[in-house]
């Protein structure tokens, strides 16, 4: 299922498969990929390495052959990260008190989703909210420039959007 991490890809019979070649990781539609040095991990850990990473997506077909090279990738710039620590300050998930140097930018709206690389579509949160966040139970707004966290059904019914307020009490 998981082709050699050598930078390309054989794609499988259950369909297209992507590779980021700088990276030596291989992609698999049908979840999971295998990264150079550590091999298969799940699809959820390879959504968020491919968040941080600087990826040019390769979508091979079952022969190998090159069906769309797609973007790069591209990391929040360092004046972009400046700009979400002066707006976020630290972890933006609610309650979280973890400062801007321990947190990791991330984008609201995939990158693999055609989500941009700006500050609109950025936020600060550290590795454990990160995580969370990737595991799709909690959206995240910016109606107003600024981060709301929507809790899922079973946390909250209502549903009721949320800020981390630590930031601004300090
Ligand atoms: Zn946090």
């Amino acid at each position: 299922m998981f082709s050699p991490a050598t930078g390309t890809s054989t794609g499988t019979s259950a369909g297209p498969s992507a590779t980021g070649p700088s990276t030596g990781a291989s992609f698999s539609s049908a979840g999971g990929a295998s990264l150079a040095y550590t091999g298969p991990v799940n699809a959820r850990t390879a959504r968020k390495i491919a968040c941080d990473a600087d990826i040019i997506p390769v979508v091979l077909g079952g022969q190998g052959e090159i069906l769309d090279l797609g973007r790069p990738q591209r990391l929040f710039t360092a004046k972009q990260r400046k700009a979400l620590i002066a707006r976020d300050q630290g972890c933006a998930f609610p309650a979280c008190t973890m400062p801007a140097h321990w947190t990791e930018a991330h984008h609201i709206q995939p990158w693999s989703h055609g989500g941009t690389t700006s500050t609109d579509n950025g936020i600060l949160l550290c590795s454990h909210h990160h995580h969370l966040i990737h595991q799709n139970e909690w959206t995240i707004q910016i109606p107003d420039r600024l981060p709301w966290f929507i809790p899922p059904p079973h946390l909250d019914p209502h549903q009721q959007p949320q800020r981390n307020h630590y930031w601004t009490l300090c």
